[in-house]
């Protein structure tokens, strides 16, 4: 009998390798406050965008991991966890059971563990994980490009166009700059690459996209050095 995973877009793996990953979520330290028992009613699904429009419902996470299905969790963990928009809706479940809350986890235990659907899933917003890792923004003006937002519309390419008149239009604080959402001191850029280092975020991204991570490597070292840190020398802290 041929696997289940032969047609599947990800890789099987051992039973145990499953089992590991599951226990990962379930040892997170959040799990305790995301499920509660079923009742099946289907009151999340009614009230999930993802639902509408996706083959996905967050009642299967509720049922899933409440019968510790080892299998159907490692096929939801390489495919459809993707698929939730995390508005957490289905919070308004009356066991208060948090679907949105466990799939935040399973995404978490995907990306920590280099899974190729997290890789994948990240490859779009590479540009953003650069720009908030490396100045400590979010999405600057200059990213306001209308083949990085194709879903927003032509208003999308009327703003780029005219991006440097809008911002000189608004206050000071911008400093008028497109790059930049807004200004971060270079004391807490400091800060926040020796976060990323500590916590094991860059460990995590050198994992997902290598090339992102050389970049990102360079930009913080050179910040650190002008600070006196070296980043090879700064250690990752466990259990972070
Ligand atoms: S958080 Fe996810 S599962 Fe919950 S309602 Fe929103 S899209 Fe659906
Ligand atoms: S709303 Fe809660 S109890 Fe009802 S199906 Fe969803 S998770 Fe289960």
């Amino acid at each position: 009998m041929s696997s289940i995973y032969a047609d599947a877009k990800y890789q099987d793996v051992s039973q145990e390798t499953k089992q590991s990953l599951f226990d990962q979520v379930k040892g997170d330290m959040r799990w305790h406050t995301t499920l509660y028992g079923c009742y099946e009613c289907g009151i999340c699904v009614a009230s999930c965008p993802s639902a509408r429009f996706y083959d996905f419902s967050p009642r299967v996470y509720a049922q899933i991991m409440a019968r510790e299905d080892v299998s159907t969790f490692y096929e939801l963990l390489n495919d459809s966890i993707w698929d939730c928009s995390q508005c957490f809706s289905c919070t308004r479940c009356p066991r208060q059971n948090n679907p949105g809350g466990i799939i935040t986890i399973m995404r978490e235990v995907a990306v920590k563990n280099g899974l190729e659907s997290a890789k994948t899933a990240l490859k779009a917003y590479s540009r953003i994980i650069y720009k908030v890792m490396s100045t400590g923004t979010q999405v600057s003006p200059d990213m306001l490009q209308p083949d990085f937002f194709p879903d927003w519309g032509p208003d999308v390419a009327a703003v780029s166009h005219n991006l440097n008149t809008w911002r000189r239009a608004i206050p000071p604080e911008t400093l008028h700059t497109t790059s930049l959402a807004w200004d971060v001191s270079e004391q807490t850029q400091v800060e926040l690459y020796l976060i990323w280092k500590m916590t094991g975020n860059l460990e995590i991204i050198e994992n997902l996209d290598e090339g992102l991570f050389m970049i990102l490597s360079e930009v913080m070292e050179e910040v650190l050095d002008d600070n006196g840190y070296q980043l090879d020398d700064v250690e990752v802290i466990d259990g972070v």
